[in-house]
């Protein structure tokens, strides 16, 4: 929450815009609307094996997931893709396709999920930034993941590896 104004520092109050609860100030009379941020996430394949580390923050220390985070305001999705991978699994990759996006509420946030398919151009996947240790994965051996918003990722992945063997 917005408690207070960036323009003038003056305490925000509360605000019904347009239906919706949002803080305003005062004294200069902005709003302070709320938009949803935009996360990425990358699902390397190789050999029907997934790419994925194990978190070394919070929320999910310990836990694993794929990689990926917060696009910067001024970044494309695609470039954030890459600069994540770059510092968690310290490997380029090539963003392929945009799966299915999922919209998320976390707490007080509303997150707006881009899952791409993306394809592993140079280096060897070894732990960088906020990463313990990084792994490959079958589908049959997926280790506890940290966020159901993964998990949607990696089930239709498994999902489509069975179509893809089938036909
Ligand atoms: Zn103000």
């Amino acid at each position: 929450m917005i408690t207070y104004c960036s323009s003038c520092g003056s305490k925000t109050e509360p605000r019904l815009v347009a239906k919706q609860d949002l803080r305003a100030c005062p004294k200069c009379d902005r709003i302070f609307f709320r938009n949803p941020k935009v996360v990425v996430i990358a699902l390397i394949e190789d050999a029907g094996r997934v790419l994925l580390g194990r978190r070394d923050i919070e929320p999910g220390r310990g836990l694993w997931g794929l990689p990926g985070g917060y696009v910067d305001w001024d970044e494309h999705p695609e470039a954030a893709l890459v600069r994540e991978c770059r510092e968690e699994m310290q490997v380029e990759v090539e963003p392929l396709e945009l799966l299915p996006l999922q919209h998320i509420i976390v707490d007080d946030e509303g997150i707006v999920f881009l899952p791409y398919r993306a394809r592993l151009v140079a280096g060897q996947p070894a732990a960088g930034d906020e990463v313990q240790e990084v792994g490959w994965f079958k589908p049959t051996g997926l280790p506890p993941l940290a966020f159901p918003s993964h998990r949607q990722v990696l089930q239709r992945w498994v999902q489509d590896l069975a179509t893809r063997s089938v036909a």
